[in-house]
């Protein structure tokens, strides 16, 4: 097996994980569910792969700059047309347009920041072992496909943490009706 992040060879880290389909149906009664079980798969991370995640994670400038440049530009377009509408004689409505541009995208960072502290937050009151395992699960999620046709899939980690849950707790960890929540819970059982 190869590190789904890199495809080198030799990885630390072996996740089992349970595949469920959630196709999301509009129709007058509102949003239905429809899911079904997909396939059992393994995935595999890198001790380097898992390094440089805890690092990005605990040290988040770099990331959170990335994740940023989108609103940092809405911002920066919100000043540019509340100069320039403010310099010509147009409707109030249209003097909102800056403003808001330049609320949306500092929401916008706000959010990203707060995300990327309190994972730092959560990583910091982990203990060595732990960080990595979550470290490496997150490089799982981000890799993985994360749509099967116009199904969205969602990976259930095989392992003694979801063998000790319910069928209960499975639906409402990972969002499952109660059929299929049945299903991974006997197969997770197993
Ligand atoms: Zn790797």
């Amino acid at each position: 097996m190869k590190c789904i992040n890199c495809n080198k060879p030799q990885p630390e880290y072996s996740f089992r994980v349970l595949e469920v389909h959630t196709l999301h149906v509009r129709d007058f009664g509102g949003e239905k569910l429809i899911q079904a079980l997909g396939e059992q798969r393994t995935f595999e991370v890198c001790a380097a792969c898992v390094s440089s995640e805890m690092r990005a994670s605990l040290f988040p400038a770099g990331r959170i700059a990335r994740r940023c440049a989108g609103f940092v530009g809405l911002v920066l377009a919100g000043i540019a047309l509340t100069l320039a509408l403010s310099l010509r004689d147009v409707m109030n409505a249209l003097r909102v347009i800056g403003p808001l541009c330049m609320f949306v995208g500092l929401s916008g960072i706000a959010g990203k920041v707060r995300d990327a502290l309190s994972l730092r937050k959560l990583l910091a009151g982990m203990n060595e072992a732990e960080a990595r395992k979550f470290c490496a699960w997150q490089c799982v999620i981000r890799n993985a496909p994360k749509k099967y046709n116009d199904n969205d899939i969602t990976y259930i980690p095989v392992d003694e943490e979801t063998a000790g849950l319910s069928a209960r707790e499975l639906a409402e960890k990972y969002c499952l009706i109660p059929a299929i929540a049945n299903q991974v819970h006997s197969t997770i059982d197993k």
